[in-house]
């Protein structure tokens, strides 16, 4: 049977930014939310950018022998539920790492009125699921997540000596290929200043989202 493919708008294999220890991150393309102050608005609209397969792409994220955890952001994952429990089962078979998950959606939500097929089987691989839309007036400048009103739900015991909420925010800039990829939720003032200094950045992570109508 044939691994699920994704739609992917940008990874990240070795990053201490973005969850606890060292981590590989998938931020998906394609987003319904339309969240004022989204760091990553190329990564909103349903297009195709970069098909991989969910078998290939785990192998990509493990290919740092030191990382301990996925992290799966966007763009909206649980639109492609099923192709990133397909990625998170494929790693767990080299390597027991542990899953951090964001999403616009809350996760009644995601229970009640799955977007997608497979939304139960990723909920199943998540450790913990950061659910919400981000609100900018809601930020405060705090913890794993965007903004207060999204909420952390540790699915798992596992990660359960990590401060979510009010661990220090930091942020690294990965640069390839003339290109620079933000990945953290970014303290406040850091995005005008990255202005500044680079001109453009072309992605980031999203940490706020919420429910849907
Ligand atoms: S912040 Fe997240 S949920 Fe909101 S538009 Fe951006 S990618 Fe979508």
């Amino acid at each position: 049977m044939p691994t699920p493919l994704l739609n992917v708008a940008a990874t990240c294999v070795g990053t201490h930014a973005l969850g606890p220890g060292r981590r590989s991150v998938v931020w998906v393309q394609g987003c319904p939310f339309d969240c004022t102050g989204c760091v990553a608005p190329e990564w909103i609209p349903q297009r195709t950018a970069r098909l991989a397969d969910s078998c290939d792409l785990a192998a990509e994220l493990l290919s740092d022998p030191d990382v301990t955890g996925l992290t799966f952001s966007g763009g909206e994952p649980m639109l492609q539920a099923e192709a990133l429990a397909a990625v998170a089962r494929h790693a767990r078979r080299t390597r027991d790492v542990d899953v951090v998950c964001f999403t616009g959606f809350t996760l009644e939500r995601l229970r009640t009125r799955p977007p997608s097929p497979g939304v139960a089987d990723l909920l199943g691989e998540v450790d913990v699921l950061i659910d919400g839309v981000y609100v900018a007036a809601r930020d405060d400048g705090r913890g794993l997540r965007g903004s207060t009103n999204q909420r952390i739900h540790r699915l798992t015991g596992r990660l359960s000596g990590f401060d979510f909420e009010g661990a220090h925010r930091q942020a690294e800039l990965h640069i390839s290929g003339g290109e620079v990829l933000m990945v953290g939720v970014p303290p406040r003032g850091l995005l005008p200043a990255l202005d500044d200094v680079t001109g453009t950045v072309t992605g980031a992570e999203i940490g706020s989202q919420e429910e849907t109508a």
